[in-house]
């Protein structure tokens, strides 16, 4: 199975854009990141009084947990314009100049997967973070000129999944850091909920829950499955969508009752029976697999890793004994201890 078909994979896919009647629209119906919200309320708030940009914010977390709604979001609450890119595609300077001179005054501008920006464009942001002005190049070789450009004051939201990846000089001009975490079973319910109304399907409360604790911490998972499970229980002829229901429709869709797919346990068996429960490194097990290290690390990994089914440690992943017992496999008697295991830096492995 490719990371394209994966139900449960957290990375945006063309029918999850259906989702627009589904994105909150403001910070009061934005539901979890309880500490993320206040934090973003009060620099809204203090932004608006007085009449100035906000400061720039930097969202880190997995992929599918609301930083681009909650960009969107920061923007409507000021009042102000959105603009959005992305890291990769933002080729050359003279692109994100582009960008940068046509803000409005206050305006949001959102860069997405920011540690995928090329170094050439990312020193053009220094300047324009730090002084609102852009310095240019203009031509080449002897004929070339410098030109200093006075930038509206503007604030950048930029999001990563990988903040490890982000250069320090670059991070260091974030006045504000947020860090996203996965969902509560009871938030992501909540989102389900709200979901179904807006796609107007009857579900019980344990048919959401049933649903939410499924969807891997993520929203953009819960929306996904939520409208598979109204596609199966609509052909079925289910009237209201409860737990039998809803635990029916994902089962066939191979998403079991902890949220893992094929994909999830072909990577923790891969660990077990090729590398007897590891240290093995993510170059290794990508190519074991036949996946990108990237997909691994940023799509499959994180939830594996919260879930405490594996863990990373220097020198490579390891099957946590939890994992063993997932899988149906009698863990070895020296697993390390959680002491052996402190949290090493993230891209340390390979
Ligand atoms: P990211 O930018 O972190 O990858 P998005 O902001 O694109 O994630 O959100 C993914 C999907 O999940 C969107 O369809 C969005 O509507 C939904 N979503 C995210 N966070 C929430 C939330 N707190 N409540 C309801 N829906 C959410």
């Amino acid at each position: 199975m490719s990371d394209e078909e994966r139900l449960v994979a957290p990375d945006e896919r063309p029918e999850d854009q259906r989702d627009s009647t589904i994105r909150p629209l403001s910070l009061d119906e934005f539901i979890g990141q309880s500490a993320v919200k206040e934090n973003l309320g009060i620099f809204v708030t203090a932004a608006r009084q007085r009449g100035e940009a906000m400061d720039h914010t930097l969202f880190y977390g997995p992929p599918g947990l609301g930083k681009t709604t909650l960009a969107q979001i920061v923007s409507r609450e000021l009042g102000v314009g959105f603009r959005a890119t992305s890291g990769p595609v933002i080729a050359k300077a003279g692109d994100l100049a582009a960008l940068l001179t046509n803000l409005q005054e206050r305006d949001v501008l959102f860069i997405d997967e920011i540690h995928r920006l090329s170094p050439a464009v990312e020193e053009i942001l220094y300047p324009a973070m730090e002084d609102f002005q852009l310095d240019l190049i203009i031509g080449e070789g002897p004929a070339a000129r410098s030109v200093r450009i006075d930038l509206p004051p503007f604030t950048l939201v930029a999001a990563t999944t990988r903040a490890g990846l982000i250069t320090t000089p670059l991070r260091e001009r974030f006045g504000i850091p947020l860090h996203m975490n996965f969902y509560t079973e009871e938030e992501l319910t909540e989102i389900v909920r709200r979901g179904a109304r807006v796609l107007d399907m009857v579900m019980s409360d344990d048919g959401a829950r049933e649903v939410a604790r499924r969807s891997r911490g993520t929203p953009r998972v819960a929306n996904r499955l939520l409208r598979r499970v109204r596609d199966i229980s609509g052909v079925m002829g289910v009237e209201v969508v409860d737990a039998k229901a809803a635990d029916s429709a994902l089962l066939r869709l191979d998403v079991d009752a902890r949220g893992l797919d094929s994909m999830d346990r072909r990577y923790l068996n891969c660990i077990a029976e090729n590398y007897g429960g590891g240290p093995v490194g993510a170059e290794t097990l990508a190519a074991a697999l036949g996946n990108e290290r990237d997909v691994l690390e940023e799509v499959v990994e994180p939830f594996l890793i919260q879930q405490g089914l594996v863990q990373r440690t220097p020198r490579g992943r390891m099957l946590a004994r939890q994992g063993w017992a997932y899988i149906g496999l009698k863990a070895p008697t020296e697993i390390p201890t959680q002491f052996d295991m402190l949290e090493p830096d993230e891209d340390a492995t390979s």
